[in-house]
């Protein structure tokens, strides 16, 4: 499962769709879509409901976007990469940059 290797907080790069080529931070998991919501990014519209305060109208919102169109952006390598698992020393498991190695938990 490739979802489970992006946690929310981690920075990503979009790789593909219209967002391509930008990275943000994601905020939200949808695992059982396989989808993320990274941040300012994929803007969608939605029609809003006048609330009580009578304010209705068009909101601007992150769309959730496919899980495959986004890698973990690596600070090291300043690119998104794929991510491995790395048993420690202490027998705790953490994320490793396949490219560089890099620890990615700390
Ligand atoms: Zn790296």
């Amino acid at each position: 499962m490739q979802v489970k290797r992006l946690k929310k907080g981690d920075m990503v790069k979009v790789i593909a769709g219209k967002e391509k080529g930008k990275t943000g931070k994601v905020i939200k998991i949808v695992s059982d879509k396989d989808q993320v919501v990274v941040e300012k990014l994929n803007f969608i519209k939605r029609h809003k409901k006048p609330d009580a305060k009578g304010k209705g109208g068009i909101v601007e919102k992150e769309g959730p976007l496919n899980i495959s169109n986004v890698m973990f952006l690596c600070n090291k390598c300043d690119t998104g990469v794929r991510v491995g698992y790395k048993i420690l020393e202490d027998g705790g498991k953490s994320r490793v940059c396949k490219k560089c190695n890099e620890i990615l938990d700390t």
